[in-house]
């Protein structure tokens, strides 16, 4: 089993490698932020309660974001692996997918770190902004989701150095030569 947690801070490219990965590999994704927005747009209680943080750049609970893992991840049917691009992004988030995976005779493989100067960062977001219209793509949301970023999720690169799992990727410049530093990560622990 090849679960793969896709980590970095946003816009650090997670989706366009979460992606490849999986057209490569032939194992299921889970993007938590895809769920939600797939959740608001269909205007349920759950995406009504998920934009009000959203929109404030604020990260959704945990206890309910883990609720939502866990049955995204039991409603894959005679998996290969998982990658999952979003998730965990604090450490009660980490400790519970540890867990989850224990349950079922499973481990994370590795921890793969998109790392991205952050006015590479600013810069994408802002573009991805305009061309895709995601309402939390503007300035001011996007400097609260980086703030929040460096308090509640980057400690998780520790717990996962920790863990055993952790590897460094740079995160900018050609992408195929990110995506030929991932495959190259992969291939060590498949
Ligand atoms: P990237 O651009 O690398 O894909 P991102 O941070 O821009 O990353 P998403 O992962 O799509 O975007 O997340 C968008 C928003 O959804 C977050 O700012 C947060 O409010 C919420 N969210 C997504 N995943 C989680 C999570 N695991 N825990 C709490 N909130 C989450
Ligand atoms: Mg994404």
């Amino acid at each position: 089993m090849l679960n793969i947690v896709i980590f970095g801070a946003p816009g650090s490219g997670k989706g366009t490698q979460s992606e490849m990965i999986v057209e490569k590999y032939g194992i299921n994704h889970i993007s938590t932020g895809d769920v939600l927005r797939a959740e608001i747009k269909n205007g349920t209680e759950l995406g009504k309660t998920a934009k009000g943080y959203i929109d404030q750049g604020q990260l959704i609970p945990d206890e309910l974001m883990i609720d939502i893992l866990a049955s995204t991840l039991d409603s894959f049917k005679d998996r290969k692996g998982v990658i999952f691009d979003g998730f965990p992004r604090t450490i009660a988030q980490a400790d519970a997918l540890k867990a989850m995976l224990a349950e079922r005779n499973e481990e994370v493989s590795i921890m793969l770190d998109l790392d991205v100067p952050e006015e590479e960062l600013m810069t994408r977001l802002i573009k991805r902004g305009i061309e895709a219209g995601r309402a939390d793509d503007n300035e001011e949301t996007i400097k609260k989701r980086l703030l929040v970023y460096h308090s509640q999720t980057a400690p998780l690169i520790d717990w996962y150095k920790q863990d055993g799992k952790y590897q460094h990727i740079k995160g900018y410049g050609v992408l195929a030569e990110i995506f030929a530093d991932v495959c190259k990560a992969i291939d060590k622990v498949k």
